[in-house]
């Protein structure tokens, strides 16, 4: 895998039996705004909005948070750039908010912490729409929905944060696009939630890291149990496979943005079950792009259907890993 050559990032992610596979960017730093680096990628599939905040030294005023969600909708004006609400708690404390748990990662996170603050989900909200006036590209992701009252508690706010902006807009004749409203599949009780998401989303975006820490129940961040953390495990592969094969019966749309996407193991695994949009750190995408371009997806399909009959995570990553230094 080493071997590897770069292709150029410019040109489309197309397999070699041409399927077009869209490939977004996962961004958050002020760098993933310069167009120059990431020319030719389909849009932002993960704006990870806590990042800024976990770099200040307090919570970002309304017209700090608004100059940072203007710059990337600016950069990428179209193409969707999916703004995820604050994910923090968990592995991502804010250093001005201090949050004692025994188990962060079951604890105040994601969701659960801004449905408990609505002043700082409702500014959030409102600030992402404000900077969206004039555009059409601002897409909304929930993090760590794990039932569909939490959906439905923060959907309620974001119509009135929309009611609110949209009035003020009017008032200065502009008019407000109405953001398409998706969620993060990362906490395993959606998975057999996914039904219940027809007509209350607009798309699902599939979180392989926490989903394979939830999963598994082992930490993503303790080296002491590291071996044991592996998104290749037969149980997360089959939950990647009900995802995108429920995604398909529900016509909703669906994209992997969890660090698999941008493995390419994961990615050809990801495409052979079926998946078409993954979302990938900006350093990953010409080499995932090459690999894409030559490999027939009718290939990956097989390679997906033979691991997913495979026990042991060890067994897939070698039959994957084959399989793709085939090609080189
Ligand atoms: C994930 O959980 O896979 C994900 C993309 O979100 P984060 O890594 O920010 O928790
Ligand atoms: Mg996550």
């Amino acid at each position: 895998l080493e071997k590897i050559v770069e292709c150029d990032q410019q040109q489309h992610a197309v397999t070699k039996d041409q399927q077009r596979i869209m490939v977004h960017i996962n961004a958050g730093l002020s760098a993933d705004s310069h167009l120059a680096l990431n020319k030719g990628i389909d849009g932002v599939g993960l704006y990870r909005t806590e990042v800024p905040f976990l770099l200040q030294r307090s919570f970002p005023s309304e017209e700090e948070q608004i100059n940072q969600y203007r710059a990337i909708l600016h950069t990428y004006p179209d193409q969707p750039v999916v703004m995820r609400t604050l994910d923090i708690g968990g592995d991502k404390p804010l250093p001005y908010l201090s949050i004692e748990e025994d188990n962060p990662f079951l604890g105040w996170r994601g969701i659960r912490f801004t449905l408990d603050h609505p002043e700082i989900f409702m500014i959030q909200v409102r600030t992402m729409l404000r900077a969206s006036i004039g555009l059409t590209n601002l897409d909304i992701l929930l993090p760590m929905i794990s039932g569909i009252n939490e959906l439905d508690d923060a959907k309620a706010i974001i119509e009135r944060a929309y009611t609110d902006v949209a009035q003020t807009a009017l008032a200065a004749g502009q008019q407000l696009h109405k953001p398409r409203i998706g969620i993060m599949i990362e906490v395993p009780s959606m998975l057999y939630q996914l039904h219940a998401l027809v007509g209350r989303v607009d798309f699902i975006s599939v979180g392989s890291n926490d989903l394979t820490q939830y999963l598994l129940a082992v930490d993503r961040n303790n080296a002491r149990v590291a071996n044991v953390y592996d998104a290749l495990h037969p149980a997360v592969l089959h939950a990647l496979k009900h995802i995108v094969d429920s995604a398909k019966r529900y016509q909703l749309p669906v994209c992997v943005c969890g660090e698999l996407a941008g493995d390419p193991v994961g990615a050809v695994l990801l495409v052979g079950m079926g998946y078409r949009s993954l979302s990938m750190n900006a350093r990953n995408v010409a080499k995932i792009k090459y690999i894409l371009r030559h490999i027939n997806g009718s290939d990956m399909t097989s390679l997906a259907t033979q691991t997913l009959q495979v026990d042991v995570a060890d067994d897939v990553r070698q039959l994957t890993t084959a399989f793709i230094e085939q090609y080189q």
